[in-house]
């Protein structure tokens, strides 16, 4: 199926009505890299580094994080790589920093929470990526913010950590860009300071979606009862773009809904323009985004919203099937 789609790999997402989607892949292993040539992607727009937390029974080293960091950036050339830092909790337990039992895990201690409550480790983390990238452009984006003040308060720590670095005499990045993942609907109504302060933003539709709906992500029976292309969804997306518009902040999504190509030319349709995604979803989602015409497609959204349709889903899929070869 990946043949399919080579002969497009290196021209770019462009509609029919002229807009170009930027398509970058998501990763958290070494072993990922490779696709970032393969898949066509223009960069890495979410590298989970919780992995290399995950797969030993102690705190990684931050000389180990930052050569695999650097070995991430070498292997990533010229494409922009951004790193988030450390999401666990929920569901993905430390065994050597396990919260105490907790009724909600999904709701608990996790993330960005986790990192402010517990500096050191979102510090030693800090302090790899930024000996990694010494010299080069480094993007860093953190979990799971619900609200501005933690924001501040992990961009003080970043602050902290790069004072540190430049007392001890090490080379700092040559560029740093710091942004946050948007995926608690509180952070979608936060003061415009906060879309103004943020370098980038990206939607995490896995999370935001669970929280959107109150139906856990997790369990198969109500993950399927919501549509992501659901009026009420879209037009929370379609609030967030805005809003990003206005402040001027580049915005993407890398959730799981990213990679499907419905629900990747619906995003489109809402002014979305950068999509982060599995390495093989990027041929069949740029694949879809050649032959749509946005303009028709947000006709077709808002014509859902005057005739009170649940979601865009049937009527979007009629337009697609008709354009599909
Ligand atoms: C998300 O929540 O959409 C996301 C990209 O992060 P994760 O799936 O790792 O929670
Ligand atoms: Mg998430």
């Amino acid at each position: 199926a990946q043949e399919r789609y080579s002969a497009t790999r290196n021209a770019p997402a462009t509609t029919l009505c002229g807009t170009t989607i930027g398509l970058q892949m998501n990763a958290g292993l070494m072993a990922d890299l490779p696709s970032l040539e393969s898949s066509g992607a223009e960069g890495v727009g979410l590298f989970r580094t919780e992995l290399q937390f995950l797969i030993r029974n102690q705190m990684p080293r931050r000389s180990e994080l930052s050569a695999l960091y650097k070995r991430v950036l070498d292997a990533s050339g010229d494409k922009r790589v951004v790193f988030r830092t450390l999401d666990i909790g929920s569901d993905k337990v430390l065994t050597y920093m396990k919260p105490n039992d907790e009724p909600n895990p999904a709701l608990g201690w996790r993330a960005i929470r986790v990192g402010l409550d517990k500096p050191g480790v979102m510090r030693m983390q800090l302090q790899a990526l930024l000996r990694a990238a010494a010299g080069r452009n480094l993007s860093v984006m953190f979990p799971f913010v619900a609200q501005y003040s933690e924001y501040i308060a992990a961009k003080a720590e970043m602050n902290k950590a790069m004072d540190r670095e430049r007392k001890l005499g090490h080379p700092l990045p040559a560029k740093l860009e710091i942004g946050a993942m948007l995926e608690t609907p509180s952070l979608a109504f936060a003061p415009q300071a906060f879309f103004e302060d943020a370098e980038f933003l990206s939607i995490g539709g896995n999370d935001l979606k669970q929280f959107f709906f109150a139906a856990d992500r997790e369990n198969e029976r109500v993950r399927r009862r919501y549509d992501t292309l659901s009026i009420s969804f879209l037009s929370f997306l379609q609030g967030i773009v805005t809003r990003c518009e206005v402040a001027g902040t580049p915005l993407s999504f890398c959730g799981e809904d990213a990679g499907r190509p419905v629900e990747a030319a619906c995003f489109a349709a809402i002014g979305l323009r950068t999509l982060s995604m599995r390495p093989a979803s990027i041929g069949p989602v740029k694949h879809m985004l050649r032959r749509v015409d946005l303009n028709v497609l947000r006709k077709i959204i808002e014509e859902c919203h005057d005739s009170g349709e649940q979601s865009v889903r049937a009527p979007v899929m009629e337009y697609l099937k008709s354009v599909a070869r």
